[in-house]
C-alpha cells in the first residue's frame, strides 16, 4: 500500500507521473522527465470536506489531515477519520441518516435488494 505516504502528480506537459512525498507537496516540485514544474498544491495536496456540523465546506491539506482540523466556520473537529474508512460501506434503514444525509463527503450510492 502507500505505506511511505506518497503521492503520484501526473506532469501536465509530458503526461509522466511523479511521485512526490506527501510532506513536499506544495514545494517546488520538477517533473523527473521533461523538468516542468508540476502544479503543486492542486487537488492531491488536500481534501475537501464538509463540516457535519455547520456544513461548511473546508480545504484540508494533506499534511495536516493527521493533525485533527477544525471547521475554519464552526470549528468543530471535521471527523476526517471518513476519509479513511473502508469502503464501500452497507446501508440500512437503520444507519442511512448517518451514513447519507450526514455524510461529509459526497457518496455515491449503489442500491440493490434481494429479489
Ligand atoms: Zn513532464
Ligand atoms: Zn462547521
Amino acid at each position: 500500500m502507500n505505506k511511505d505516504n506518497t503521492a503520484i502528480i501526473r506532469c501536465p506537459s509530458c503526461g509522466a507521473g511523479n511521485r512526490i512525498p506527501v510532506g513536499r507537496i506544495g514545494a517546488a516540485a520538477k517533473c523527473g522527465k521533461c523538468r516542468k514544474p508540476l502544479p503543486s498544491g492542486n487537488g492531491l495536496a488536500e481534501y475537501k470536506m464538509r463540516c457535519s456540523d455547520c456544513g461548511a465546506k473546508n480545504k484540508i491539506p494533506a499534511a495536516k489531515i493527521d493533525a485533527g482540523p477544525k471547521c475554519g466556520k464552526c470549528g468543530q473537529k471535521l471527523a476526517t477519520a471518513q476519509l479513511f474508512k473502508p469502503q464501500p460501506v452497507m446501508v440500512t434503514d437503520a444507519n442511512f441518516e448517518d451514513e447519507i444525509i450526514k455524510s461529509p463527503l459526497p457518496v455515491l450510492m449503489f442500491a440493490w435488494a434481494p429479489w
